[in-house]
């Protein structure tokens, strides 16, 4: 067939998207010691939400477990990494009983969140963590805390039902990856009820989730579809299809692959928008790309919002083998 032939249809890609320096740095720490200390080795708890990445870091001897217990006694030489989203403090304690051998991936942008909660403890505060419950972030960011220190507010409803613990000052946090705008809403609603609340010292939510709302936020009005390569535990990329449906997209999905794009039900578009969450790697949407290249003539309009440039170095036992990489 000839181009000819097919209806036009315009691209609108989102720049910033896809991968963040945390989501970066967490894959380099696996295959970095994968190079230095040989395979296999452990990784707690998907080490960012694509499975895609992580099957491609099991073929080169990456074992993916949920808990410390699940490594065989007769591993326990083997370095365990934990993920980009954080674990509680019990983990890597549990790590040193069992003198395992581990790398801490956790995002520094995460690391921070958790220093903040701590920061409002040590100030005599209960503690308010904005976020979703059962995230393995809000897990790890709880578990900084002693437990029953913290509550956790999901919506703006648990914002107005809260009821503050006798006597005590309140600070708060917020996963990093929410929706600028919903976070918004629920901290005004604490603030209105709740006098004492203070701010972390530094936003929570951070630079790659602001950075990839904003431009999905430029790309949407008028959108026919919009797409967002992400998986569905992925919150950051969940939030994206939020925020682009908000902003006047007329339809947004999320889609692991190219091969799960519901073709049948698209309609007629002659505007697509795409963008991908911050564990979304650029391969996938280059095949998005090409799978409406197939179908349509198409043209690519970049809307693009911010420029990024923030870097997260891997741990110092990492960085000579980075050196010599082959
Ligand atoms: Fe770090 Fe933000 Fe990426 Fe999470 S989304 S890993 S906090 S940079």
């Amino acid at each position: 067939a000839t181009n000819g032939h097919k209806r036009k249809l315009t691209v609108r890609l989102c720049g910033p998207r896809g991968f963040c320096a945390g989501v970066d740095r967490a894959i380099q720490i696996v295959v970095l010691a994968l190079k230095k200390y040989g395979a296999p080795v452990y990784v707690r708890h998907e080490i960012v939400h694509n499975r895609y990445v992580v099957e491609g870091l099991q073929e080169r001897g990456a074992i993916f477990i949920e808990e410390l217990n699940e490594i065989p006694d007769t591993h326990r030489d083997r370095p365990v990494v934990f993920s980009a989203h954080g674990v509680p403090k019990s983990v890597p304690a549990d790590a040193e009983n069992r003198n395992l051998f581990y790398l801490d991936a956790t995002c520094p942008l995460v690391s921070k969140v958790h220093k903040q909660a701590m920061r409002h403890q040590r100030l005599g505060r209960h503690v308010l963590l904005v976020g979703h419950a059962g995230h393995p972030e809000v897990i790890g960011t709880m578990g900084q805390l002693p437990e029953g220190t913290v509550s956790l507010i999901e919506t703006v409803e648990d914002a107005e039902r809260f009821s503050p613990p006798e006597g005590m000052e309140l600070g708060y946090v917020t996963q990093t990856t929410l929706s600028v705008e919903d976070t918004a809403d629920i901290i005004r609603a604490l603030e209105k009820r709740l006098p004492t609340l203070r701010a972390p010292s530094a936003e929570s939510i951070c630079y790659a989730t602001t950075n990839r709302q904003e431009a999905v936020k430029e790309a949407a009005p008028g959108a026919d579809l919009f797409l967002v390569v992400g998986a569905p535990n992925s919150s950051n990329s969940r939030r994206l299809v939020e925020v682009a449906e908000r902003a006047g997209a007329r339809r947004a999905l999320l889609v692991q692959r190219a091969s799960e794009i519901p073709w049948a039900e698209i309609g007629e578009i002659a505007v697509l928008g795409l963008s991908a969450g911050a564990s979304a790697p650029e391969i996938i949407v280059d095949e998005i790309i090409d799978a409406f290249a197939e179908r349509y003539d198409v043209t690519v309009d970049l809307a693009i919002t911010a420029e990024e440039r923030e870097n997260f170095p891997v741990m110092r036992p990492l960085r000579d083998v980075e050196l010599t990489k082959s």
